[in-house]
């Protein structure tokens, strides 16, 4: 008998099921996909997005199209809660979405910072709020001098900071400012060598770095750090890391120390074995995982024949998160830094690489729409 499959989120963990829809309505099950958004907004191109390197649309999928064109029915609307035992989700149009199995691609969000409401201010996720905070600089920079700043030291606020360097290059504006705040040191977490690279690319470009830059509180044009000293800010990004979408933990359902959605080895959860998922939004008990999307791609043929299995009684695959990832950087300059591995090496090609792979990405599953 036919059974009812609920994923919440088009997110980068199920895209592979997302593609499989139509095979699953052929064998008598119901698909229903949920999203806040019609469009689901690939990260790796976020950045690039804010430049105008790339314009919104080479880098979304059309997950409502991908969803209603295959037959399946697309829900625009937020989840809010699960009841597990009830196998039930509470929208936040006030719906209630019933389940024999459940799969979640939720996401994560940035940290609120105290008086980030009072400002021009913007959260890196979700992606599509890039697009937002570019319009915003775009129409301060027509007007005169500003002040940008990025709140972060990681590689999200790299690719942020450089990106809106590029931005203000780009709009001709001359008396605009970069400036990246990056809490304990600038990439701490990442090797000595990116950091260097990284590091002589911002001073050849005139983007500031201060470090330690630990922000403390933003009030409507400023930046105020926890040593005392404030820094003046016409529009604020801030990407101060991420933490998984408090669905789970607002649920009552067991999760990780981090909130994440609790999954074993075959993206299940281990009280509920109907619930399934994956991405940024889990917590991975046999290993941590870093939030990055690598993973949540790494996931997708897993959570989709897992999926697939649980509606058909088969049985399981475990999850191998694999070994060292490849990461590349887009400065927004035309360049980016490789990283895998002890090897690493910057310049255009390292962009040509990651464009490439990129839009490869894009292609794949755009196919669909
Ligand atoms: C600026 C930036 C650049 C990055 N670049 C890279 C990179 O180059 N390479 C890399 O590996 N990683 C990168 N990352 C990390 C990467 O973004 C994440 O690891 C990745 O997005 C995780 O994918 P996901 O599908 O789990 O979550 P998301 O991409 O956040 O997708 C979640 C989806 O769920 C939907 N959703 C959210 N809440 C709900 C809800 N309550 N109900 C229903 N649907 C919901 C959202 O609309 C969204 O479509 C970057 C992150 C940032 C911020």
């Amino acid at each position: 008998m036919g059974k009812r499959l609920l994923l919440l989120g088009g997110g980068h963990a199920h895209m592979a099921t997302l593609a499989s829809i139509k095979g699953l309505l052929s064998q008598g099950h119901e698909v229903t996909v949920v999203q806040p958004d019609d469009y689901h907004y690939y990260s790796g191109m976020g950045p690039g997005m804010l430049s105008k390197i790339y314009a919104p649309q080479e880098i979304r999928f059309a997950t409502r199209l991908t969803v209603e064109k295959q037959g399946a029915r697309f829900v625009r609307a937020s989840a809010t809660a699960i009841l597990p035992q009830k196998k039930k989700v509470r929208l936040d149009n006030g719906q209630d979405l019933e389940y024999d199995v459940l799969s979640c691609n939720v996401g994560s969000a940035v940290p609120a910072l105290t008086g980030q409401e009072k400002g021009l201010c913007f959260p890196v996720k979700p992606i599509v709020s890039l697009l937002k905070a570019q319009q915003a600089a775009l129409r301060l920079l027509s007007r005169g001098p500003v002040r940008l700043g990025v709140i972060g030291g990681g590689p999200a606020a790299l690719e942020v900071a450089g990106n809106l360097q590029r931005l203000v290059q780009d709009a001709g504006a001359r008396k605009a400012r970069v400036t990246l705040f990056a809490g304990r040191k600038f990439l701490a977490d990442l090797k000595g060598p990116i950091r260097k690279r990284a590091r002589r690319n911002f001073v050849r470009r005139g983007i500031g770095i201060v470090e330690p830059g630990y922000v403390d509180r933003l009030s409507p044009d400023k930046i105020e750090l926890e040593n005392g000293e404030n820094y003046e800010s016409d529009l604020t990004l801030l990407a101060l890391g991420v933490n998984p979408s408090a669905l789970f933990v607002d649920s009552g359902l067991r999760t990780g120390p981090d909130g994440g959605l609790l999954v074993n080895a075959y993206l299940q959860h281990p009280d509920y074995p109907e619930i399934f998922g994956g991405g940024d939004c889990i917590f991975f008990e046999n290993q941590p995982l870093e939030k990055v999307g690598v993973y949540a791609v790494r996931q997708n043929p897993i959570l989709c024949h897992n999926l697939q299995a649980s509606l058909n009684r088969n049985g399981l695959k475990p999850f191998r998160p694999g070994g060292d990832y490849l990461l590349i950087y887009n400065l927004g300059d035309g360049t980016g830094i490789f990283s895998k591995g002890r090897l690493t090496f910057g310049g255009r090609p390292a962009f040509w690489l990651k464009d490439w792979i990129d839009r490869r990405f894009m292609k794949r599953f755009k196919a669909m729409e």
